[in-house]
């Protein structure tokens, strides 16, 4: 007996989780279940958050929730559920597996079975942005080694375990080498333990075109927060359709499971919205609770109702579908089918007692860390870089000397270029002249003068080594 946290949530999520729990408690799912309000209603009693203290209480006891999905009003600071409940519960993994079922669900990818594993805590999903003059905002993309080698080791033990053979890692590290680049030597190194198990690394933009051209070559694939958000999209949309598709966000405690699609508010009441994107969070979960028997059984009674035709109106098509049926007549034909398994589509086998299980993280000794300089960024609305630089004069002071200016990352001072666009957002980079290392003191002075000077300087960023790496980036053209 497993005790779940169920919330039925908005629009069609009531009709599609009936749906849902009737056909995994019909196959014999021991599940002792609590149920929570969240969403709409919550927001609109004047919780901005969408859940109730009494309701958290409730998820970290029981550490398996499954969501329906909820509306989140518009405007009005009304914070995303979603997001609060993986940050809050440290649910780091975000699974979602995109395999096609054609020929019974229209796809041009006939033979795709991909999972894609996603960073869910940071990356810019931090939320942390700020305006800093007139013309630019920022937001911060912080990438952490512990947060890396959570998720590489998850996708490479998620691999080992449901007998995958490759795991493949995208990333943008050509362009950001310390925050990308941190995620690709993580995963490099964390391969070169599970020799058993291909690897591979895409640069993010050719891996993206590669997998929604010809996603067979792909099996799992691991990647950063922001990209992980939209190619686990396409890829769930390019196998069928969104609405087929559930995922797992699992943490060290606590582990949701969801549908990928919303609400769909126009459709909710009618009993005519499909269930299978909830369902399939349900046998992830399941699979989760070491429920592998009946995960399975669930799962190929699902695949052959799909093989025999009987489709929700999203999926129903003439020739294809023998049946357009309700949400609750496609669940009897669910559970009518419980104990068969499909005759086209490749039946499924879960491992018994396949639950995940990792070792404690193990943080890495503090390196040496030396501060080799500071960027001091100036909000300046002139537009000659030789002038600002002129300016800078009186913000150095005697060993610390400016050696950079960049706009938007490009190098515009010494010897830019007068076609560089420039905004009112101006990087400088300031280092000691005849030592490598430089007193941090000699910030606080910089900052002084600049102070002093009417300069104005919106913040800095501290240049530092560790063990002697070089960790910060260089202005492009330098
Ligand atoms: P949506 O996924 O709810 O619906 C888009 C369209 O897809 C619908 O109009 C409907 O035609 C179709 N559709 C979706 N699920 C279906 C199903 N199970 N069966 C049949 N058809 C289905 O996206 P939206 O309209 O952009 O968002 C509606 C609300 O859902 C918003 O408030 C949004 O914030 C919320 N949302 C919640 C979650 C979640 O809780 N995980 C995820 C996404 C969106």
């Amino acid at each position: 007996m497993a005790r779940i946290t169920v919330a039925k949530g908005d629009g069609i999520g009531p009709e599609i989780m009936d749906a849902t729990l009737d056909i995994i408690k019909a196959a014999g799912a021991n599940l002792q279940i609590d149920e929570i309000e969240v969403g709409e209603k919550v927001y609109l009693a004047g919780n901005t958050s969408g859940i109730s203290k009494d309701s958290w209480d409730v998820i970290r006891r029981n550490k398996v929730f499954l969501k329906a999905p909820i509306t989140t009003p518009q405007g009005g600071g009304y914070k995303s559920l979603n997001v609060s409940i993986r940050k809050m519960l440290g649910l780091y993994a975000n699974v979602r597996p995109c395999t096609s079922m054609a020929p019974f669900v229209a796809t041009k990818h006939p033979v795709m079975d991909v999972v894609i594993i996603r960073e869910n805590e940071e990356d810019l999903y931090a939320g942390i942005e700020h305006q800093q003059t007139d013309e630019v905002v920022q937001c911060l993309k912080l990438i952490s080694r512990p947060g890396c080698e959570k998720i590489v080791r998850y996708a490479f033990e998620y691999a080992k375990l449901y007998g995958r053979k490759k795991v493949t890692c995208f990333t943008k590290d050509n362009i950001m080498k310390q925050t990308d680049g941190l995620f690709h030597q993580v995963f490099d190194e964390i391969a070169a333990e599970y020799p058993q198990i291909e690897n591979e690394h895409w640069i993010i933009d050719i891996g993206a075109a590669k997998l929604a051209d010809t996603p067979e070559m792909f099996d799992v694939i691991v990647m950063p927060n922001l990209y992980g958000d939209v190619l686990s999209d396409v890829a769930a949309q390019i196998a069928g359709s969104v609405g087929l598709a559930g995922s797992a966000n699992i943490g060290m405690e606590c582990a949701m499971f969801e549908a990928i699609h919303g609400s769909a508010p126009r459709r909710a009441g009618q009993n005519v919205a499909n269930p299978s994107g909830l369902l399939q969070g349900a046998v992830l979960m399941l699979n989760h609770l070491g429920m592998a028997d009946v995960a399975e059984k669930v799962q190929n009674a699902w695949l052959k109702t799909i093989e025999d035709g009987i489709h929700t109106y999203d999926i129903y098509k003439e020739g294809v579908s023998t049946q357009k049926v309700s949400t609750s007549d496609f669940a009897k034909a669910v559970i009518s089918n419980l104990g068969k398994t499909p005759v086209t589509l490749k039946t499924v086998k879960y491992e018994k007692g396949s639950v995940l299980s990792f070792p404690e993280i193990k943080r890495k000794p503090m390196a040496k860390k030396e501060l080799l300089g500071v960027d001091v960024f100036v909000h300046w609305s002139g537009t000659n870089p030789d002038e600002l630089a002129g300016m800078l004069k009186s913000v150095e002071t005697q060993g610390v000397k400016l050696n950079m200016i960049t706009n938007r990352g490009i190098k515009v001072w010494p010897e830019g270029f007068s076609e560089t666009f420039c905004t009112d957002h101006w990087r400088c980079r300031f280092k000691p002249q005849s030592t490598e290392i430089m007193d941090k003191k000699e910030i606080v002075a910089l900052l002084q003068n600049a102070l002093n000077n009417n300069v104005d300087a919106i913040k800095t960023e501290n240049l530092y080594s560790f063990d002697g790496k070089v960790s910060y980036s260089l202005g492009q053209g330098q």
